[in-house]
Order: C-alpha cells, then sequence, then structure tokens
C-alpha cells in the first residue's frame, strides 16, 4: 500500500493515527491514511500564520509561478492522481482522468488573474487608490464528489491573492489530495500550503479559530449551516458553496433527442453526485412520454461497475452513507412515482445503483422537493411553464437550473425569473476557471471562481491622500 503523509509547515508527516479509506466498488480497504488530531491542526495553522507575513510580500508573478508549475507537475502526473481518485472515489477512470486535467486548468486559469490597483480619483484635491490585500490564514473545507476539481475552486485563488491555506479533505476520499500534498511540499516554502486530514472531527477546530481569517467551504448545507456558526465567533470572512436541488424545464416544442441527451448528462455525470446536476425535470405534457423513453434507454445502456475496468460509464456511489440515502430515495421512488429504467444493482460488492429514472411523480414528493445526490432522477409532467417555473423557484435551494426550448426567446424569458446562481439555456453544468459560481439562497453565498472568486481572497483596502 502506498504511504500517505499529511503536508505540515513543509514537512510531509505521518498522522497521530491511521484511519481507513474504503474503495467503494469494492468495499474493501484501499489504503491507511494518516488521521491527523488536533495538536497537528494547531500545527498547521500555526505554520500558515507564520509563513504569511513572507508570501504576501512576494510579488504576485512570482506566486503565479509556483501555481503554473503545480499545474505542470499535476499533468505530468495525471495518470497515477487519476487512478487513486478513481479507486477512492469510484468514477471511472476517464472522468477521473479529467478531473485531474480539470484541476490544473483551472488552476491555471484562475492565477491568471490580476489583482490590479484601481484609482477611484485623482483630483487636485485628492488622490484615492482602492488596493486588495490578503486576508491571511484560509481554512479550505472539501467535499467528496470532486475532491480535486473543488479543492481547485480554492487553493488558486487564495494563494495567487497572497494567503496562506489549510486544505482539509473529506475523510472518505483523501488520498489524491494528499498526493497533491507531496507535489505541493517540493512547490511552495513551508507552511503556505498544509493538508490535513481527518475523520469529520477536525473542520470544527479550524472553523473556530482565532488565527484563521477566512473559511472557504464545499458542502452540505446543514455543515455550511454549523461552519457559519462557528466562523461568526471570530467574524470570520466565509465562501459557502452548499447542496442545490437543480431544476430542468423542458418547453414544449423542444426537440426530445437532443434535450433527453442533455438532460441526461447533466444529471448523472459522476453518479449524479455533483452540486450542479440536474434534480428534477420538469417536462411539458406535449412531449413528455417521448423524452421520458429516451432517458430510458439512455440509462439502460449505461455500464455500470468498477471505475477501473475499461467500458465502465458509471462507478458506486461514493460512501455507505450517501448509498443508504439513495436507497431511501429508491423506496420513495417506488412509492411515489413510476421507476421506468435502474433501481439498486444487485448481487455484487460495492455501492452500485443503476441510473434511475422515475416517472408520473407528484412535485410534492420528497426525491423532487430534497437533494438526491446520485442517480436517480424525477421527471415531473407539467402543462403552463408558469407552472413550472413557480416549481423550480419554490425550494429552499437555488444553485444552478436550466430551460430547454426551441423558442429562443420564450426559453431565455424563463430563464431569467429562475432564481439561482447559474440558469443554463439548452445546457447544463457547464462551468470554465472564467465564470462564477455560486448559490441563491440556501445554496450558499458568495462565489467561486474568476474574478469574483478571488476577490472573495482579499479586503479592500482604500488609500486616501489629501493634495
Ligand atoms: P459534508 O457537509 O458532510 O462535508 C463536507 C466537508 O465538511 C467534509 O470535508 C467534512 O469533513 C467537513 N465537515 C464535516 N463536519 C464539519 C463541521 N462541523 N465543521 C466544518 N467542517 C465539517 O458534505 P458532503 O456530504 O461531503 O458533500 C455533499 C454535499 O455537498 C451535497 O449536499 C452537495 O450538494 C454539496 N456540494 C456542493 C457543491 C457546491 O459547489 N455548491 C459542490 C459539491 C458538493
Amino acid at each position: 500500500m502506498a504511504n500517505y503523509k499529511l503536508l505540515i509547515n513543509g514537512e510531509l508527516v505521518d498522522g497521530a493515527s491511521t484511519m481507513e479509506v474504503i474503495n467503494p466498488a469494492t468495499e474493501t480497504v484501499l489504503a491507511l491514511c494518516p488521521r491527523a488530531d488536533e495538536a497537528q491542526m494547531e500545527a498547521a495553522i500555526q505554520a500558515a500564520k507564520a509563513a504569511f507575513p513572507a508570501w504576501s510580500r512576494r510579488p504576485i508573478a512570482q506566486r503565479r509561478d509556483l501555481l503554473l508549475k503545480l499545474a505542470d507537475t499535476m499533468d505530468a502526473q495525471q495518470e497515477d492522481l487519476a487512478r487513486v481518485l478513481t479507486q477512492e472515489q469510484g468514477k471511472p477512470l476517464g472522468e477521473a482522468t479529467t478531473e485531474v486535467l480539470w484541476t490544473a486548468l483551472f488552476i491555471r486559469g484562475i492565477a491568471s488573474q490580476e489583482l490590479p490597483v484601481k484609482i477611484l480619483e485623482d483630483s487636485e484635491t485628492m488622490r484615492v487608490e482602492q488596493h486588495r490585500l490578503p486576508l491571511g490564514v484560509v481554512g479550505a473545507i472539501i467535499p467528496w464528489n470532486f475532491p480535486l476539481l473543488l479543492m481547485a475552486f480554492k487553493l488558486p485563488a487564495a494563494l495567487l491573492a497572497g494567503n496562506t491555506i489549510i486544505i482539509k479533505p473529506a475523510p472518505t476520499t483523501p488520498l489524491a489530495t494528499l498526493k497533491i500534498g507531496e507535489i505541493m511540499a517540493g512547490t511552495f516554502p513551508a507552511g503556505v500550503v498544509n493538508v490535513v486530514t481527518d475523520q469529520n472531527d477536525l473542520g470544527g477546530y479550524l472553523t473556530q479559530h482565532p488565527d484563521v481569517a477566512k473559511i472557504s467551504f464545499t458542502g452540505s448545507s446543514a455543515t455550511g449551516k454549523k461552519v457559519m456558526a462557528s466562523a461568526a465567533t471570530s467574524l470570520k470572512r466565509l465562501t459557502l458553496e452548499l447542496g442545490g436541488n437543480d431544476a430542468a424545464i423542458v418547453l414544449p416544442g423542444a426537440d426530445p433527442a437532443s434535450v433527453a441527451q442533455g438532460i441526461f448528462n447533466g444529471a448523472f455525470l459522476n453518479a449524479g453526485q455533483v452540486c450542479i446536476a440536474v434534480k428534477r425535470a420538469y417536462v411539458h405534457e406535449s412531449i413528455y412520454d417521448d423524452v421520458v423513453d429516451r432517458l430510458a434507454a439512455l440509462a439502460k445502456q449505461v455500464v455500470v461497475g468498477n471505475g477501473l475496468d475499461q467500458g465502465t460509464t458509471m462507478g458506486p456511489i461514493q460512501n455507505r452513507m450517501q448509498y443508504a440515502k439513495l436507497k431511501e430515495f429508491l423506496e420513495i421512488a417506488r412509492k411515489d412515482g413510476r421507476i421506468v429504467a435502474g433501481g439498486e444493482a444487485e448481487g455484487q460488492a460495492g455501492f452500485f445503483i443503476r441510473p434511475t429514472i422515475v416517472a408520473d411523480i407528484k412535485n410534492s414528493s420528497r426525491l423532487v422537493q430534497e437533494e438526491q445526490f446520485g442517480p436517480v432522477l424525477p421527471v415531473i409532467k407539467y402543462s403552463d411553464p408558469e407552472e413550472a417555473l413557480t416549481s423550480a423557484n419554490d425550494s429552499p435551494w437555488g444553485l444552478g437550473g436550466s430551460v430547454w426550448g426551441a423558442d429562443r426567446e420564450k426559453a431565455r424569458e424563463i430563464a431569467l425569473r429562475m432564481y439561482s446562481g447559474t440558469t443554463w439555456i439548452n445546457k447544463h453544468l457547464d462551468i470554465g476557471p472564467a465564470i462564477p459560481v455560486c448559490g441563491a439562497k440556501q445554496s450558499g453565498m458568495g462565489g467561486e471562481l474568476a474574478e469574483e472568486g478571488l476577490l472573495e481572497f482579499t479586503q479592500l483596502h482604500i488609500i486616501n491622500e489629501a493634495r
């Protein structure tokens, strides 16, 4: 078994104890992983604090160069990283490779930005400049669905702006991140980046710590609320990227074939474990049966299996808890709707669920109202687009959404009234380093990526000089 280490103050070190990481495709132990204790988390915070003054004074171009070096090394090690990612996370090797490459691409994209000083006034009486200061030590808390890509939403922006960072991956997917930690040990000065793994028990230590200036958290809305309460004690800056329940509204006149394919891709990537996946589809009655049949046909073509096996197009659910939750949703689907494809995969080890299409289900069902975060898609029939829009917006979440139709004017008109951080038209789940993502309502606060994401790691500083 590979030997994984924490990264604290530039050193690769053992954890205070170890924990097992399970391969979700086999339910066997994949690796023993270091498990830090509070003293090690404290050491990481103090190392990040000590490294901050020198790192923040470095010219931005030097900070960028080190980030670009990290991206290049990730590219060079893509095969090893993707293999580890598949084994711990479950996604097929092709998707894992894409995640590694996208992580490098997002690091490059985010690191290409500048933080220029803006001149607000330059007159006979005064000169007013707007600067951006780094915040200090940042805590980056990451979930298990995209362990590397979601880290890349935080790390490059935090470091480019001059902050130092502690990265805390999810306990069920720490390994690829620890591999990146090894690369970073040879890339960044001691203390600038630290990687600390836990058994879901050190997040609170990080979020309440007075020496941590900002928390950038991606995860569930329930944990996000705890993070917010904890961060209040020292009034930390916060970015929260939380859950979602993205609706796709399919308008009358839409092409059933292309819509079914687009919605299928948007719903089942990473076995549906995507914050901005399509989680409920509202389809107009005039094309409902056709779209449902096509979605079912696509679901039946999927090869579910171990992500390392050639030909697998969908891996397992990432962890036992989420698998249990999805089995409950399958029960609800059987009760509240008609399963036209999928259901649980029987008779093999691993947390497998076949892509499941649930037709003839009411909007009030828990499968529609709650976030399933897995490959079980409810498809709801509607007759009036206004009714579909009302249902889409009637949710505590507001992460993403999409509108599908041949009439682009009508699709745009509905899209503009969807209350979400992102609304796509005739597509779903299209992101890039230069496009901000953010959640409305209980899907979060603040944004990541692009200029907005970078500025969230800074403090505004006005220099106002008399003349
Ligand atoms: P989670 O909230 O259980 O865990 C996320 C992270 O928080 C993990 O690293 C975990 O160890 C840590 N954590 C747990 N308790 C903590 C505490 N009290 N204080 C601080 N940190 C703590 O979420 P999850 O189950 O890993 O991820 C699934 C959820 O994440 C879904 O709801 C999904 O929609 C959401 N998600 C959102 C986005 C987004 O960008 N909005 C992206 C991916 C996932």
